[in-house]
């Protein structure tokens, strides 16, 4: 997901391009063999294969069709650009970017399979920590508290990180709703996390009654956003708010309690400031290919390392504690 305001800065002359591209499918000399449909009509004509009425496979073909015209276009225009002396300039919030074997950022979906090979590993290592390490209750549940909720925030980064990785392979609109949904169901979440983590919530009850509000202001957010409208300003207003309430939440908790890994805490509150500044100060990609959103995607890396490695010193601290009340 981008934090970003989409603007419609890109010139007349490349709206006109794309225009003039999905009515002859080309650009200049060049044509593109996903435009070529039947234009007439609804689109369907009678006598093609079998493949060509199916409606889901036109619709492929017109997102392939407009996905090809807005990057010739582009590459065109910043071909002018760059003899009449010009920076690059963003097209539909986005810089322009290479494709390398038709994958629109190859770093940023590079980036965020790693991300998600991280998130992975530091599920996987929880799990056989609180399982097969720490001791379990007589009824073969584990002690830590926290642990279910652990297991849905998971599952929720994983599942953020595989949309974002499709997201950036080729971003159309199917794609970039997964994305922006699945990234702020997983921020939603985790500032439901924070609160109950920190304020160390562990009656069940108490839990349901803090969620359900936070649950239901999500899912209307991301009903919002998909069949309503995707406004871009409106959901960045929304992801930063709920971003700053949890690492501020963890900031004072850090602070003020004596838990033996608060440092850990401190550099991930920190480290997600800082990387937060990537996304403000935005600047074109390097070589067309490695830009701030890129390396924002970076930094979640090591600091997903130690995030996990926090959670697992709280799960073992919290386990020796209860088993200490217990004796
Ligand atoms: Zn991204």
């Amino acid at each position: 997901m981008r934090f970003i305001f989409y603007g419609s800065k890109h010139s007349l002359e490349y709206r006109a391009c794309v225009k003039q591209c999905e009515k002859t499918g080309c650009v200049g000399d060049r044509c593109f063999q996903h435009c070529r449909f039947s234009s007439d009509g609804d689109g369907v004509s009678v006598d093609g294969p079998w493949s060509m009425q199916e409606p889901l496979y036109l619709q492929w073909k017109q997102w392939d069709c407009q996905s090809e015209c807005r990057y010739h276009c582009m590459l065109e225009r910043e071909e002018e650009r760059k003899t009449l002396g010009d920076g690059p300039i963003k097209y539909h919030g986005k810089w322009p970017f290479r494709r390398v074997f038709g994958i629109q950022e190859p770093v940023s979906v590079a980036l965020s399979a790693l991300n998600l090979a991280m998130q992975f590993h530091g599920w996987l290592s929880f799990f056989i920590l609180l399982y097969y390490k720490l001791p379990l209750r007589p009824n073969r549940k584990t002690y830590y508290e926290f642990t279910s909720l652990w297991h849905i925030y998971g599952l929720l980064s994983m599942n953020s990180w595989f949309w974002s990785a499709v997201f950036h392979s080729r971003d159309v609109d199917l794609t970039e709703k997964l994305d922006y949904s699945s990234a702020v169901a997983l921020l939603g979440y985790s500032l439901i996390l924070a609160i109950l983590r920190s304020f160390n919530v562990r009656d069940e009850a108490t839990k349901v009654m803090v969620s359900a509000p936070l649950i239901a202001f999500v899912t209307t957010h991301i009903l919002y956003l998909n069949f309503y409208k995707l406004d871009y300003g409106l959901n960045m207003k929304v992801c930063v708010v709920m971003g700053v309430v949890q690492l501020l939440l963890w900031a004072i908790w850090a602070g003020v309690t004596h838990h033996p890994s608060r440092w850990k805490l401190w550099v991930v509150v920190i480290g997600g400031g800082l990387a937060m500044l990537l996304e403000i100060y935005d600047f074109p990609p390097y070589w067309g290919f490695v830009d701030a959103h890129a390396l924002w995607h970076a930094t979640t890396i090591p600091l997903t390392y130690i995030w996990w490695s926090f959670i697992k010193d709280d799960a073992e601290f919290g386990t020796s504690n209860l088993i200490k009340k217990v004796k």
